[in-house]
Parts: structure tokens; sequence; C-alpha cells
């Protein structure tokens, strides 16, 4: 077979386990696969590289931060190569631009744009163990580009797919995808398979097990993924396009503490408002999540909307060249979206209403609400957050 295997910031945070890893990849490779190797940067060492930039300015430039972001996982390829070539196997080194990875000019969060594969394809042909950093890519112009937090996954799962791999294994601490963060509730059960749209949809709501652009890509492309621990033999979950779950009526409990919201009150109830406001926020290449507006009475509405938190500062500003259309706004960094996923809500009732029911014999004030066929989503207060989970995966069963 081919593989492509990819590890995560805590599977290579030392030596260590670096070591660790060396030997599940010459296991593979002992038992006659061509391997391709993905990784992330040791634990940590991202956010400690935007730590130092951001000692000197809240706002580095993109391009410049793509530099110094890049360097975390080029550090960890050549180290797990270098590993591997001291136990006697053939292995290189690659960073995204020699992997041939091309991403459009969105530095930070760039997309791929193509893959040109042929420099890996020639390492496996010549029975290299291939080492691929990586987050990384290049525009057109040659600058390193990355593909956003997270986004080693993604090119696990993009590399998977142009060279034609038969699976793309993710690894990461936990032994797949459970019912909830594991870490939060331990109750929760781990699934043996998912579909791509319940586990699109866990990510997309800030399941940070997987990326969710890695596995919108996976959906696509139509690779074969798992989620499996580097630290066990355990055979993980296998995200494909139908799930056993699918009579199920929720599938998983979702935490997203990076959230932040923004309420303005008393804003001009007028045409145009809102697109001129949201406009400006996209313009601003601020992600707006839930939003949020009543009916206006008296000429003036109020509108809410969440932002990741890290937009919190630059919301505030865009908002500050609206002052006129408002009477006033509030922000709260102090908050965290809660949401019940799964498709078999789409032909029930009353899942929401056993949420709501849940957070009112908690004590637990809703703050915003937001539905979908598959999902519905509350905004609390953050210090409930934790509690909120175990308690939504206690009334839905989820354990059983
Ligand atoms: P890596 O650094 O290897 O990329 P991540 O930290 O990104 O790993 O993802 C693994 C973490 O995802 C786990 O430690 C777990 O706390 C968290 N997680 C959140 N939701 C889930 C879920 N539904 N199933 C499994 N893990 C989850
Ligand atoms: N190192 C990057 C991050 O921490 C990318 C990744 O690990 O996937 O977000
Ligand atoms: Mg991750």
């Amino acid at each position: 077979m081919l593989v492509v295997h990819k590890y995560g910031g805590t599977s290579v945070g030392d030596v260590e386990r670096i070591e660790n890893v060396t030997n599940r990849v010459a296991k593979a490779r002992e038992e006659g696969n061509d391997v391709v190797v993905v990784v992330s940067a040791m634990s940590g060492e991202t956010n400690k590289l935007i730590g130092f930039a951001e000692h000197f300015t809240k706002e580095p430039a993109k391009k410049e931060m793509d530099m110094l972001l890049s360097s975390g996982e080029r550090v960890t390829a050549a180290l797990l190569s270098i590993s591997l070539q001291a136990r006697g196997y053939d292995a290189v080194a690659l960073t995204g631009r020699q992997a041939g990875i091309v991403t459009d000019d969105t530095h930070t969060y760039a997309r791929i744009e193509s893959i040109d594969p042929s420099a890996v394809k020639n390492a496996i042909g010549e029975g290299k163990i291939v080492i691929v950093a990586g987050f990384q890519g290049i525009n057109k112009s040659g600058s390193v580009t990355t593909l956003g937090r997270g986004g080693s996954d993604l090119s696990a799962v993009a590399l998977a797919a142009a060279i034609g791999a038969d699976q793309c294994e993710i690894y990461s601490d936990v032994d797949g995808i459970y019912t909830t963060d594991p870490r939060i509730e331990p109750n929760a059960r781990k699934l043996d398979t998912i579909s791509y749209d319940e586990m699109l949809e866990l990510s997309s709501l800030g399941a940070k097990v997987l990326q969710n652009r890695s596995v919108e890509l996976a959906k696509k492309l139509n690779v074969k993924l798992y989620a499996k621990s580097s630290f066990s033999d355990d055979v993980g979950t296998l995200i494909a396009e139908e799930s056993s779950m699918e009579a199920v009526l929720v599938s998983g409990i979702v935490l997203d503490k990076n959230q932040a919201r923004v309420t303005l009150r008393g804003v001009a109830d007028r045409p145009g408002i809102a697109a001129d406001i949201f406009s400006k926020l996209a313009e601003s290449n601020i992600n707006v999540d839930m939003i949020i507006q009543n009916m206006g009475t008296d000429g003036s509405t109020n509108l809410g909307f969440t932002v990741p938190q890290s937009e919190h500062e630059n919301a505030k500003k865009v908002m500050e060249s609206f002052d006129h259309e408002f009477e006033g706004m509030d922000f709260d960094e102090h908050v965290c979206k809660v949401s019940v996923v799964g498709v078999g809500m789409k032909s029930h009732s009353g899942v929401a209403a056993a949420a709501f029911t849940a957070m009112a014999k908690n004590n637990i004030n809703i703050q915003m609400i937001s539905t979908s066929e598959i999902k519905v989503s509350m905004v609390i207060d953050e210090k409930y957050g934790e509690l909120a989970i175990r308690t939504l995966h206690d009334v839905y069963e989820l354990d059983k």
C-alpha cells in the first residue's frame, strides 16, 4: 500500500516522541508499505513563534509571519528524517515547496491551488521514506505561505490525493473521533466510522481533532481518512461517505472556546445597514460566525454577531467606524459556543428544545442561538462551556 501518515504537534513534541514516530513509520515500512509522512511543528512551537512576533507588534506582516511559522514544520521534518536515517532507513525531508505544493496568495490562510507530485513520487520510486513539512506551500511568486491553524492536516489530505495514496492516517493524541472531546467528557464514546458531512460539521464548529478544510477536501477528492493515536495501536475512526450513525439523532457535541461576541444596540433600522457592516468586516478579513438581528421597533434594532477571539480587537476598530449608526455596543470575549450535531435532526423535532431545557436546568443563560438542518449552536458564558458539554452529552445519551 501507499500510505500517508500525518503526525501532529503532540506526537512530535520532543525527541523521544520523534523517536516513537520513527518506530511507527519504520514498522509501516517493514510491513511493505510505501510511506509519506507529513509532520506538524513540535507542540507549542507555532504559538511560541507567534508570541515572538507579537513582542514587536500586534499586527505583524502576514508574509513575514509565513516565513516565520513555516520554520516550525521544517525542523520536525528534518529531525524525523535524520532519526530514520540513523536507524538505517533511506529517508528524505522536503519543504512544502519541494513537495510541489502551490497555493494562492492569502498569507497565513492560503488555499492549495495545485500539487506537482513528481518529486515525492520520484523519491518513493527510489525506495525512500518521504517526510514533508506540513502547513506550508509557496505562491506563484515564490513566497512561502501557510495554510491556517491545523493546516498540516490539509497538507496530508492534499498530498494523499495528489500521489494517489490508498489512505491517509492522521495521528494525534486521541485514538479517534469521539462523541465529544474526551478531555472534557470522560464518558465520550469513540466512533468506528463517521460520515464526511458529520465530521465536517464537527470540525467547522470547532472540534479541532481534524482541520475543517482537510475534511472538506477529503470528501471532495474521496480520500480514505483515518483518525488515530500515535500512542496506541487502536484502529481509530474511519471518516468515509456513509456512517453507521445515519439513524442516530445526535452524533456529537462541540465546544468552541475561540469566540467573542459583539452586540450593537439601537442600530438604525434601514435597508443596507447589515450589508454595510458585514461588507466592512469582510474587507478586513474578519470571519463572522453567528449573526442575530431582531425585528426593528421604533426605527431601531439590535444586532449581534460572533468573531474569532483573535479578531476581537479588529472587529472593535471596524465597528467604531460605524458608531453614528448605533447607540451603543457591547463586546464580550468571555463567551464560547456549544453545538449539538446530528444528521438525524433533519427528520426529528425536539432536539433544540431538549438542549435549551438542559441549559435551563443548569441555570446557564443562552446569549445567542443559531440552528441549521443538522445542528443547534448556542453562545453562552465561557465559564459554563465544559459543564454544558457534559450536560448535553448526558441528555442525548451519547455514552450509550
Ligand atoms: P494535533 O496537535 O495532533 O494536530 P489536535 O490537538 O489538533 O492534535 O487534535 C487532537 C485533540 O482534539 C484532542 O486532544 C482532543 O482534546 C480534541 N478533540 C476535540 N473534539 C474531539 C472529538 N470529538 N474527538 C476526539 N478529539 C477531540
Ligand atoms: N503548526 C501549525 C499549527 O499549530 C499547523 C499544524 O500543526 O497543523 O497550527
Ligand atoms: Mg491538529
